[in-house]
């Protein structure tokens, strides 16, 4: 049997995590052996689940680096669940084809975009590798048209352009925007 890679992209609230999540547990109902991943970085609501925003979650176990996986992978594996794929290394691409090319069913969620509306990472790479992908779209904070970016917001107001990704005391957050209301400062 040999395996694929499917890939699930949107902006955030797309919808992207919760259909990750559907995949993996349908996978698990059909009694396959299923390991889930994601960045260290995100904390979002959990330290070792993946959890949308509307609040289901699946257990999952928190890396660094994307050569991790293979730490876990046994002959058992079938299928591999990664999370917020976009901030693993770009050598992320070689492990999930290798995990395909082994027999594994290899499942990514992530953002295709940065708040500038630029590729994200080594997200083009998995895109352009996989056998199915499924782009996703959230809807505008702004005018309710369906949403394909990502607005990144410093207290309120639209992000620049070279605003650093850490900002001490600043309030950050996001919105899915339509691509006529996403905004960049320069
Ligand atoms: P993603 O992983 O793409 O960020 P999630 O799967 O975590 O998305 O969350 C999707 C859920 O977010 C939706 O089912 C809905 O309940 C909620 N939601 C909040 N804001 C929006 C929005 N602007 N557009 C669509 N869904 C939204
Ligand atoms: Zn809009």
């Amino acid at each position: 049997d040999h395996g694929y890679i499917e890939v699930v992209v949107g902006p955030m609230y797309s919808g992207k995590s919760e259909e990750l999540i559907r995949r993996l547990k349908r996978a698990k109902i059909a009694k396959q052996d299923v390991i889930v991943f994601k960045p260290c970085i995100d904390n979002r609501y959990s330290k070792e689940d993946v959890v949308s925003h509307s609040g289901i979650s699946i257990r999952a176990i928190a890396i660094n680096h994307p050569e991790e996986i293979l730490d876990y992978i046994t002959d058992e594996t079938q299928v591999v669940g990664i999370d917020e794929v976009q901030f693993f290394h770009e050598r992320v691409v070689e492990i999930a084809l290798r995990l395909a090319d082994m027999g594994i069913r290899v499942i990514t969620a992530g953002l295709d975009m940065d708040f500038k509306a630029e590729p994200f990472g080594p997200v083009p790479g998995l895109l352009s590798r996989a056998e199915f992908v499924d782009k996703l779209q959230a809807v505008c904070m702004k005018c309710g048209s369906p949403a394909t970016r990502t607005q990144r917001l410093i207290n309120g107001k639209p992000a620049r352009y070279d605003d650093p990704i850490i900002l001490v005391g600043a309030t950050e957050s996001y919105e899915a925007r339509c691509r006529k209301c996403h905004q960049i400062s320069k």
